[in-house]
């Protein structure tokens, strides 16, 4: 099986694992109590959050630890705008991922908050000076994406976040598919929050954290205990801290790494449009994720397709993982102005750190046989 599928979810690394295990078993206390196994617990958790903190840059102060990248999302969107109540205005794009914009709608829906969604162009790609003209006196919140899930397009987050700060507004980035892949220094980015998740880069599923800068006030969504600095609530999961931490920690990209995946990416894209001259690229080809590929194929069907492609061993996605399956048609291609058909169309290969040549390879044959085999079956 060759699982170019990592975007989706990845697996969890040995040492995150390891260094997960005794706070599940042996060192079981809860970091509140006020004993030894309590003490233990609580020394794992901040020592967890240091770590997370170093990696972006910021105070240990300023990291959430959450349940993974959609509950980070809500908690930054929707606590945040509730908190500052400047005004009753949101900016968006339409190609972030469900988790943004539902928070968006139910700030709409539930808070009665207008909504701009900025345009993007074909790539996916948006206009600084579209936002200049987005923003307003009562912009409570900007929230655009660094990278893209589905189609890989990066957006220029300091630039935006100057902006929007011109404007008095608060920026939040989704950043769960840039981690392991582009700096994400928490004060160069300029943003006044930021999420990751931790199953996209060798953390169990169910771990996260959300970075928000001090001070900040915050309604938190989830009511309790006053944990993590009274902004999420609930005896907290050490032992998915200690993995997201000790995960982070083991991403050290080199340049060479990154360069080398980037290489890997342009020649698979390359294959790929040569075996099927009707392929389209999806995304941008300047502003890239270096791990992330989108493909169009007129005429055939995402779905299935990719259950061609698993048949030889390839294992993809037809978009984001939480719309494969659903049938529905990609909501990121459709917001680039693809038509529903074409969105049907989708495939995404993403790549690991040590997904190799001969993987991509083998990966490009497999790809042209599935559309061959599809097309001389007449299945679209
Ligand atoms: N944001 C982006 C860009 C994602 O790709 C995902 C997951 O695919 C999420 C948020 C949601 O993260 P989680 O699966 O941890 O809830």
């Amino acid at each position: 099986m060759i699982y170019l599928d990592n975007a989706a979810t990845t697996p969890v690394i040995p040492a995150a694992l390891e260094a997960a295990w005794p706070w599940l078993t042996t060192q079981f206390g809860n970091p509140s109590s006020t004993h030894e196994l309590g003490h233990a617990a609580d020394q794992a958790l901040e020592k967890a959050r240091s770590s997370v903190a170093t990696f972006f840059g910021c105070k240990a102060s300023e990291v959430v630890f959450t349940s993974g990248g959609t509950e980070g999302d809500n908690l930054a969107i929707i606590g945040l705008s509730l908190a500052h109540p400047r005004g009753r205005h949101i900016i968006s794009v339409r190609t972030e991922h469900e988790a943004v914009l539902k928070s968006v709608e139910y700030l709409k829906r539930v808070h009665g908050f207008e909504v701009s969604w900025l345009p993007t162009n074909h790539a996916g790609e948006i206009s600084l000076e579209d936002l200049r003209q987005a923003l307003r006196e009562d912009t409570t919140l900007v929230t655009v994406m660094v990278a893209n899930n589905e189609i890989g397009t990066i957006h220029p987050i300091p630039e935006i976040a100057e902006l929007a700060q011109k404007f008095g507004a608060l920026i939040h980035t989704d950043a769960v598919q840039a981690v392991g892949w582009m700096g994400l220094n928490f004060p160069l980015l300029n943003v006044d929050a930021l999420t990751i998740s931790g199953h996209k880069f060798g953390s169990p599923k169910g771990s996260g954290a959300t970075i928000i800068r001090s001070r900040l006030a915050l309604e938190p969504l989830i009511h309790g205990g006053g944990q993590e600095f009274e902004r999420r609530s609930g005896t907290e999961n050490v032992a998915w801290a200690v993995a997201l931490a000790t995960a982070l920690e083991n991403l050290s990209p080199t340049n060479e790494e990154f360069t080398r995946v980037h290489t890997l990416r342009q020649q698979f894209i390359e294959t790929a449009t040569q075996n099927i001259p009707e392929a389209q690229l999806s995304g941008s080809v300047a502003n890239c994720h270096p791990a992330i590929v989108g493909f169009t194929f007129p005429g055939l069907n995402g779905e299935t397709l990719l259950l061609e492609l698993e048949q030889r061993g390839i294992i993809v996605s037809s978009g984001s993982a939480c719309a494969a399956g659903s049938d529905e048609p990609s909501h990121v291609l459709m917001a680039c102005g693809f038509s529903e058909d074409q969105a049907r169309t989708a495939v995404r290969f993403s790549f690991s750190h040590s997904t190799t040549s001969d993987e991509l390879h083998q990966a490009a044959n497999a790809l042209r046989e599935s559309v061959e085999t599809l097309r001389q079956l007449g299945r679209g």
